[in-house]
């Protein structure tokens, strides 16, 4: 059994694959190719937003994100400590404060109740995670931003696809980033990543800052990163979009027998607000004595991971933003969070096995 299985997906879009990757070689052009566009095109049709623009990773998103709006030194951004550290490392590297907020005890994203008390003159923007395929809670952030005059931006690198009262993450805010790491949720086949905006004016900062601040050929009106994404991976989503649409009801269902099964258990696991739709990037427990159910996961040979270990203010570069105290729901919850063999092809024999192996 794999964690996150992309072999049935692969063989069956295996033609579609060649065919694209042949185009790619055909025509040669390696940076800025037709498939961009055409990518740009269809995923901004999905999300519904205006501007799509593609880049280098869900990484290199986040940080062009606040790049563009202006996001600098002695700025606070408002975020979680239960995440990725790319979340609060790009906000770091421009030299602003990432200001954790700690996370609710059932969706393991930012408690918006606690985020008021954080807001100060420097504060420019808050930037919700919505972790393992769920969104937060948008129109609260978005209320709570409009009162303060500060910018959303939805780390979104776990949610393409997920939806809020219908609309889709990363068309939810200011800006949305997602990845398109190889085991998101809609991966590629390598780094990649997006933005989109309906706000024209920052998409073109973006798209600008995304060629290094490049008004004409080698003439420069601001700095910028080498952040765009090559035409070949924007050709593989190419070929993985049309499956993609099936795959998020398929990893709906299979969380749902995972769901059944593991309430008849009475065991916790990730709950899901009602008015959202997550796209459940991974299938996320929590185990008091989850040291005990590895052992037995790897006795029985059945993948697992956590994530995440510790939240980000327990790392030592970022200490000095937050004082670990000052997050004891992360705290609690990273020595509980396990996350199971799951994506959309997982079959129910093996679901089924893994919830005994972890029920033992
Ligand atoms: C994966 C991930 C990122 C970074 O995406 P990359 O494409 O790997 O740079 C950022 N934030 C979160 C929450 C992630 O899960």
């Amino acid at each position: 059994m794999n964690f996150n299985d992309l072999t049935i997906q692969q063989s069956e879009i295996l033609n579609d694959l060649k065919l694209r990757i042949d185009k790619v070689l055909d025509h040669g052009r390696y940076i800025m190719g037709p498939e961009v566009g055409e990518l740009e095109s269809i995923l901004s049709d999905f999300v519904g937003s205006k501007n799509c623009i593609t880049v280098s990773s869900g990484t290199e998103a986040l940080l062009i994100s606040l790049m563009g709006l202006g996001i600098r030194s002695g700025d606070e951004v408002i975020t979680t400590p239960f995440t990725f550290v790319s979340t609060a490392e790009v906000i770091a590297l421009l030299g602003a404060k990432p200001v954790f907020v700690d996370i609710e005890d059932d969706t393991c994203n930012i408690n918006v109740g606690k985020i008021k008390e954080k807001i100060n003159s420097r504060t420019k923007a808050i930037m919700p995670v919505s972790l393992f395929g769920q969104v937060s809670d948008m129109n609260e952030i978005n209320t709570i931003a409009k009162e303060h005059n500060l910018y959303v931006i939805e780390d979104a690198a776990q949610s393409f696809g997920a939806t809020y009262e219908k609309v889709r993450s990363c068309n939810l805010s200011d800006v949305g980033c997602t990845s398109f790491f190889p085991s998101k949720p809609l991966g590629c086949y390598g780094d990649g990543g997006a933005i989109f905006t309906n706000d024209d004016e920052i998409a073109d900062k973006f798209r600008h800052l995304r060629i290094h601040g490049q008004n004409k050929k080698y003439s420069y009106n601001s700095i910028g990163v080498g952040g765009r994404m090559d035409t070949l991976q924007c050709a593989i989503l190419l070929a993985k979009f049309p499956r993609f649409i099936e795959e998020i009801t398929n990893r709906q269902k299979n969380a749902q027998i995972y769901n059944e099964l593991f309430d008849k258990a009475g065991i916790k696991r990730i709950k899901v607000r009602e008015n959202r739709k997550s796209v459940h990037a991974q299938y996320t427990i929590f185990l008091e004595n989850r040291n005990k159910v590895i052992e037995n996961l790897e006795t029985e040979k059945i993948p697992y991971a956590i994530y995440y270990p510790k939240p980000l203010n327990s790392h030592e570069p970022y200490q000095k933003f937050c004082c670990s105290d000052c997050t004891p729901i992360s705290n609690i919850l990273s020595k509980q969070v396990l996350s199971l063999p799951f994506g959309p092809d997982i079959n129910q024999f093996d679901i089924e096995k893994v919830v005994k192996a972890v029920l033992k």
